[in-house]
């Protein structure tokens, strides 16, 4: 006799009822403490062994684990509790903390009901039915504070529990945040990059005599910088460049010395900050051929915040379990995810060398009134789930 498949247990209607469970407790970023007493109140009825991990009380962090880490590879799943702010109340059709699902049975609707809570009551679900599975190594789930502020108090505080050795490094590490159930093995880096284009302040009827105008030759700049990026990785899509801030003039008569822009550039696996500044530069330096007045200078990494383009290469024992359990579950060939491609703490996993790929269900409105996730994507996720798991850890 074979066993039936572990994702054949997943079961919709227990995923809906935690998830709904999650929403009802308000949990914008810095005020992390109750759901977090929920998750751990939940764990302790359901019989699965948990630790609480803060660096600050109030944004506590739980890691839930199952099996034996010295006896094989472990596998982490991570998700965030914390959540923005209600913002745009009014065009709500129903309480934030409220959650309901639409009249067609499709959609649950609450604030965190995308950005990510579903999604940790699907890792909490797989962590039920694996419960009393013999593994061969262990699962754990990071559910963590301090995902939309940062993460230095939710996935970089555990991250560093691990480097100093009091908290068991994982082998591998699924990210569950929105991708439509498609593979994110990868995810786009940050480059932000001030320009400063200097020109010589005059009275305005000197503009033409004394004067050289800065936003005129910011102008220019932007034009020339402000296009798509003909590049494209398989795993992310293409990179992104946009101008975002714009700064100058000190007064309506008088001709603007500088004027100074910010580019948020986005970069894809293969560009550095090196290269994304060095082809900045020379877009910059070919308008100052032309133009001898065009002056500018660059001020890299203003905020201190770049990221790097990370990515866990599809050769990775984690990418190839995960994708054939996707083509099991849902008989579709595995697609990359390169529609929407913002950062995750995946990134902190894969900087540490961690295999890390993201999958997770779709949703909408995000960060917006009437923030929704599919119901049907959180049973597939949840038998993906279950199905990569059993590849890595049982069969
Ligand atoms: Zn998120």
């Amino acid at each position: 006799m074979t066993r039936a498949p572990l994702s054949d247990r997943a079961n919709r209607d227990e995923i809906v009822s935690l998830a709904s469970r999650l929403i009802s407790i308000p949990s914008t970023s810095g005020e992390e403490r109750a759901v977090m007493a929920e998750v751990s109140r939940w764990c302790g009825a359901t019989g699965l062994p948990f630790q609480l991990i803060a660096s600050d009380v109030e944004r506590p962090n739980i890691v839930v684990s199952l099996g034996d880490p010295t006896a094989g590879p472990i596998l982490v799943m991570n998700g965030h509790l914390d959540t923005v702010p209600v913002s745009d109340l009014l065009s709500w059709r129903s309480g934030p903390y409220d959650p309901t699902v639409t009249e067609d049975g499709q959609k649950l609707v609450g604030r965190g009901a995308s950005d990510m809570k579903s999604s940790v009551a699907v890792m909490l679900h797989v962590m039920h039915i694996l419960k009393d599975v013999p593994l061969r190594g262990a699962v754990q789930t990071h559910v963590v504070s301090d995902e939309e502020t940062g993460g230095a108090l939710g996935t970089k505080f555990l991250l560093d529990e691990i480097s100093g050795g009091r908290l068991t490094r994982p082998d591998y590490c699924l990210i569950g945040e929105k991708s439509d159930l498609k593979v994110r093995n990868a995810e786009r880096g940050l480059l932000a990059i001030n320009v400063r284009c200097l020109g010589r302040a005059s009275h305005t009827a000197a503009a033409r005599v004394t004067g050289v105008n800065a936003i005129a030759k910011a102008a220019k700049a932007i034009l020339a910088l402000e296009k798509d990026i003909d590049r494209f990785h398989p795993a992310v899509g293409k990179p992104v460049i946009s101008v975002n801030t714009i700064e100058a003039g000190v007064a309506h008569n008088v001709v603007p010395g500088e004027c100074t822009f910010s580019i948020d550039r986005r970069l894809i696996p293969g560009e550095t900050r090196e290269s994304a500044v060095a082809e900045i530069a020379a877009t910059l330096d070919a308008l100052a051929r032309d133009d001898p007045d065009f002056r500018y200078e660059l001020e890299i990494d203003p905020l201190k915040d770049h990221i790097p383009a990370n990515i866990t290469e599809s050769s990775s024992p984690l990418v190839q379990a995960l994708q054939r359990s996707v083509k099991d579950v849902t008989g579709d060939e595995p697609e990359y995810f390169v529609a929407w491609a913002g950062a995750t703490d995946g990134r902190f996993y894969r900087q540490v060398g961690i295999d890390t790929v993201g999958y997770g269900p779709g949703g909408e409105n995000a960060h917006g009134a009437n923030e929704a996730v599919k119901i049907d994507d959180l049973v597939t996720q949840a038998r993906v789930y279950a199905e990569t798991i059993s590849r890595i850890l049982i069969n």
